[in-house]
């Protein structure tokens, strides 16, 4: 059955220049895309965003609606982003109880059993999965700080081909986070290598993203060229305030890297992590204060979520220097929200050519979670776009579908066009706006009028229609049927 989207201007997702025209779609394809005269509804259509920075690993099967995602837009999840990937399962789950805790997920093997898992729960957003390097690395090494040895270097090689085979995009490492942050380039190098052998990418959470930024750069560029495979430097920016406008070095490195090497970003002057993480780092007191860390979610202390550090340093009778051990003493997994960022760094970022809009979301629906989760394409849209000019509709657009969809080997996503993916996105370009504060974050956003993936309606009106016609895509397009036999 033929459904015509009429009179809309259609921002076709390689930034070209906008145009009024009408589109087809028959099944999940895209047939047909007619200009027309004449003024149009003044609705944009453009390709579905993809979100290619995110953590909704296990969040696409146990909130299979992800109306967190799909109301802003969103049609693809890049999955299994900084170093935390779905895959060997038991350290999988280790994630999923610190993110969905009182989910139980039955078991599956392998990143070949995870896609299908994905294929057979049919979320409402497509899902194009990264291995997590630190979730293959503790798989096979457990917590061992020390460089591996031949055997384990053969281990997680063969997890990496594994997920290669089975179709995942590529690997992505998390520096900052336990057991990444004991890995060496050496190490990294040789596992990437895998990968490039694959025809993956290596996306990476780098070393550091504070005072030694350009060398965490420039480590994840070198593995690039070592290992041969194109490079993605994870949620680039600069935290701490004597470290702002680096940023502008970082960009020049990436740059000069050339087009092998790309970026993608959040639009937010805060970042969220864990605390453990972020106390480990040894930042608290001394980049940022301990106003500036606030709890996004906890096991048992709902109580604290919202609250930052400062204010549970009176709440607990504790002094400023040691509220971060105390509250991890009693919630070790707990996450925050670290407010570290300088917004010219956010919009010298934004306004760069080629960068990538990525939510790092942390789909902890019960705390209180950074707003990206549920805001970041449309503030790309309403604030950055529309209200501050930072950069053009059809190049913001190209950024968040055709650039992800090019990046990460998407085939036939990210574009309008006869013959692509019906994966859409009808918005008010006078009206997207997001919603979410940080004191109110659950907000989804204004102006997303339609949302279409893989064809089939998900949203009309900012309403989630119950559609679930999203699936696992695989690198190069290829696609096992739920039966398990492949298909071009
Ligand atoms: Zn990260």
């Amino acid at each position: 059955m033929t459904e015509v989207i009429e009179a809309v201007t259609v921002v076709d997702g390689t930034g070209a220049p906008a145009f009024i025209g009408d589109v087809a779609i028959d099944e999940e394809r895209i047939v047909e895309v007619v200009p027309r005269e004449g003024a149009g509804s003044g609705l944009v259509l453009a390709p579905g965003f993809i979100d290619s920075h995110t953590h909704d690993d296990l969040a696409v099967l146990v909130h299979p609606q992800m109306e967190f995602k799909v109301l802003g837009g969103v049609t693809t999840c890049v999955v299994g982003n900084c170093g935390m990937g779905a895959a060997p399962f038991p350290a999988a789950a280790a994630m999923g109880a610190v993110l969905h805790p009182g989910h139980d997920l039955d078991p599956w093997d392998g990143y070949r059993g995870y896609l299908r898992r994905v294929d057979d729960t049919a979320p409402s957003v497509n899902v194009a999965a990264l291995i997590g390097h630190g979730t293959v690395r503790s798989s096979v090494m457990g917590l061992d700080d020390g460089p591996p040895d031949d055997d384990q270097i053969a281990a997680m090689s063969r997890l990496i081909d594994e997920g290669m085979a089975a179709g995942c995009v590529g690997m992505s490492t998390g520096l900052t986070y336990e057991p990444g942050i004991w890995a060496r380039t050496e190490e990294l190098t040789a596992l990437a290598a895998v990968v490039a052998a694959a025809g993956g990418i290596y996306t990476s959470h780098i070393r550091d993203e504070g005072s030694h930024l350009i060398e965490a750069v420039d480590e994840a560029i070198g593995i690039g060229r070592d290992a041969g495979l194109p490079v993605v430097v994870s949620h680039l920016k600069a935290m701490g305030e004597p470290n702002w406008g680096t940023v502008a070095a970082a960009l020049e490195r990436i740059d000069d890297a050339g087009p092998a090497v790309a970026a993608d970003q959040y639009p937010y002057t805060a970042s969220s992590t864990m605390l453990a993480a972020v106390a480990a780092s040894g930042r608290i007191g001394t980049l940022v204060t301990p106003d500036a860390v606030v709890i996004a979610s906890t096991t048992d202390h709902p109580e604290w979520h919202g609250r930052s550090l400062a204010e549970l340093a009176d709440r607990l009778g504790v002094p400023g220097d040691r509220v971060a051990t105390a509250v991890l003493d009693a919630e070790p997994v707990a996450t925050v929200i670290v407010h570290s960022m300088s917004e010219d760094d956010v919009r010298t970022v934004l306004g760069h050519p080629g960068i990538m809009v990525g939510s790092d979301g942390i789909p902890s629906l019960e705390g209180h979670p950074h707003p990206r989760l549920y805001g970041t394409f449309a503030r790309v849209l309403g604030r950055y776009v529309r209200d501050l000019g930072v950069l053009g509709l059809e190049e913001a657009v190209h950024r968040m579908t055709g650039r992800p969809a090019e990046v990460f080997g998407l085939v036939d996503r990210g574009v309008i066009r006869p013959g692509a993916v019906a994966d859409l996105v009808l918005f008010d370009p006078a009206t997207v706006v997001d919603r979410g504060t940080f004191d109110d974050p659950r907000q989804s956003p204004d102006g997303i009028v339609g949302v279409w993936v893989n064809g089939a309606r998900v949203v009309t009106d900012g309403v989630h229609l119950g559609t679930r016609s999203g699936r696992a895509l695989r690198r190069r397009g290829e696609r096992v049927s739920r039966t398990g036999s492949a298909s071009a």
